[in-house]
């Protein structure tokens, strides 16, 4: 069970996310346990829950972080390039980049300026997070990430970590093929996870996951 992966540290939440089958892979298990979360989530950093960040934002759940970088492992490889749409605590991001080392690039979307900020400020707080933005292997950018990241694509990998309301084609579109994209998508009041894989063929194959509860992928907010 997802909650019961809670620890007192964050190698003991890693074991604990082990032991209950959420994260199965040495790499995942690897890069998680190199990104202290306590330097993403202010508060209670190594509960199995999601945490407020401010701005209507969460950090998600470590097992929901631990189920993307799983599912999305085959496309995170040395020198892969991936796109972090819905940042916020910079958290996945910086998971992202220990596993796409070296000489890959994540770049992190959120559309709240103060989270980009954020993000950048909780990735300064480790030397491995100071090199990762010193040498350009992760950047955040403020734009709204139902568009995607153009100036960028094609991309190995496309995490979105808020709920879309549908399907967004540029999305798939800026995918390489082959190529994966990890996205909640709203439908109703249900959430599901949608795996969705660009074949090297360049055709689009779509599967339906599990239930989940995310914030959703919005118009930034009127300031
Ligand atoms: N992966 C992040 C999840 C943060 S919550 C983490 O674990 O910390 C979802 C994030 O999506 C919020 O930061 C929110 O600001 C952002 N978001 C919502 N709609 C967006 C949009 N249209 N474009 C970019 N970011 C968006």
């Amino acid at each position: 069970m997802a909650w019961h992966s809670s620890g007192a540290t964050n190698m003991d939440l890693i074991h604990n996310l082990e032991r209950n089958g959420l994260i199965e892979s040495e790499r995942v298990k690897k890069a998680m346990l190199g990104v202290d979360r306590a330097h993403y989530a202010p508060a209670a950093p190594y509960e199995d829950s999601p945490q407020s960040i401010g701005h209507f934002a969460t950090i998600s759940a470590p097992h929901m972080h631990a189920s993307a970088c799983e599912s999305l492992l085959p496309f995170l490889k040395p020198g892969s390039k991936v796109l972090d749409i819905g940042s916020g605590s910079g958290y996945l991001t910086h998971v992202l980049a220990e596993l796409v080392k070296p000489d890959g690039t994540v770049i992190g979307i959120d559309h709240i300026q103060p989270l980009v900020d954020l993000a950048e400020k909780n990735m300064a707080k480790s030397e491995e997070g100071r090199d990762l933005l010193k040498s350009g292997a992760v950047k955040f950018i403020k734009a709204d990430g139902r568009l995607g990241w153009k100036e960028s694509a094609p991309y190995d990998a496309i995490h979105v970590g808020a709920a879309a309301a549908e399907h967004h084609k540029e999305l798939t579109d800026q995918l390489k093929a082959p190529g994966r994209l990890f996205v909640p998508v709203a439908e109703g009041w249900m959430q599901h996870i949608y795996v969705i894989d660009k074949k090297e063929d360049g055709s689009v194959e779509k599967k339906k996951m599990y239930g989940v509860q995310y914030v959703p992928l919005t118009d930034a907010p009127k300031t």
